[in-house]
């Protein structure tokens, strides 16, 4: 407890000192594992009305001592620290390799892929440089990356925002507006940024076929996406039910545990290609 003393250090209590500790080890091994590359990309696949796979989304995974670490648990570190540039820089180099080698396939060439995208990592200067030069590097087709961002990262600057945002369509990439639903959202700011698709947010999936209200969101989410041109889809679908109502409700592409889990890239290509033939 504090006792109003002038040594600021009495502030704290143990549990705060153990506290701050246990972050201090936790950036430690972050920058190790950075160095390290003990990362690694899990995808989720997108799916149309038809059920058939028609992309994924990249999620990153930090393997630490055998042990699989979800971003929850590292990426709010790695944006405190900074240590998510590096980072993203990893994951977007990572995924364009990824979209490379599905160029050679024939049952994979066709899939989009998603990859999240920090604040600090698209307001940084020379990140639409890093991607071109990304997407150079592996010669890929720059209408197969998605980029998804969040409204937060673009009101943080909406002009620069635009800027970049345009001269990522410029070059062919797409973009996806994450979680959309839970910001600030009019149809006056919508309609300024050169969006390719908005993703419905998990939270008005999870109780939409009993909640009136949701049932209202979504409906308004598909109406605004509709007028301004764009795809929308919808996360978090886990039930039949759910993408029944989405589908009646006019949203026709899905990512969710009804179509399967974020899983390693041998799993998730055999879940695209089915099992390998005998
Ligand atoms: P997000 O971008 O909103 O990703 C969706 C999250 O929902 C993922 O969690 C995914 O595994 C989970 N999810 C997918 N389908 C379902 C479902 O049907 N039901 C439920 N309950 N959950 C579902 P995950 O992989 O733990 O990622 C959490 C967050 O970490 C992501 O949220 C994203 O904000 C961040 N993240 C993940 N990978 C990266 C990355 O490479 N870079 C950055 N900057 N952030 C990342
Ligand atoms: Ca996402
Ligand atoms: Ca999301
Ligand atoms: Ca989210």
């Amino acid at each position: 407890a504090k006792q109003g003393g002038r040594n600021g250090m009495r502030f704290f209590d143990q549990g705060m000192q153990d506290h701050i500790n246990a972050r201090a080890d936790m950036e430690r091994a972050l920058r190790i594992a950075i160095d390290l590359h003990q990362f690694e990309l899990h995808y989720q696949i997108q799916v149309d009305q038809h059920g058939r796979a028609r992309g994924a989304e990249a999620l990153v995974r930090w393997r630490a001592d055998g042990k699989m670490m979800s971003p929850a648990q590292f990426v709010p570190l790695a944006e405190e620290t900074g240590l998510i540039l590096q980072l993203g820089s990893w994951v977007l180099e990572e995924a364009c390799a990824r979209l490379r080698a599905w160029q050679e396939d024939p049952g994979l060439r066709a899939l989009t892929l998603a990859v999240n995208v920090s604040a600090a990592q698209f307001h940084q200067p020379g990140f639409c440089e890093q991607v071109r030069g990304a997407v150079a590097r592996h010669a890929i087709d720059p209408r197969l990356l998605k980029l998804e961002l969040t409204e937060g990262i673009v009101l943080k600057n909406v002009e620069v925002a635009v800027q970049s945002m345009a001269a990522l369509r410029a070059m062919g990439v797409r973009i996806s507006l994450d979680d959309f639903g839970t910001g600030y959202s009019s149809l006056q700011y919508l309609k300024r940024l050169p969006l390719s698709q908005l993703k419905i947010d998990q939270s008005f999936i999870r109780d939409l076929v009993n909640d009136r209200s949701d049932q209202a969101i979504v409906t308004t989410i598909i109406a605004m996406a509709r007028s301004l041109g764009l795809d929308v889809i919808a996360e978090g679908v886990e039930t039949p039910e759910q993408r029944a109502l989405l589908q009646k409700l006019g949203c026709f592409h899905y990512q969710g545990y009804l179509y399967g889990r974020p899983v390693a890239v041998a799993d998730f290509e055999q879940l695209v290609l089915g099992p390998p033939s005998a």
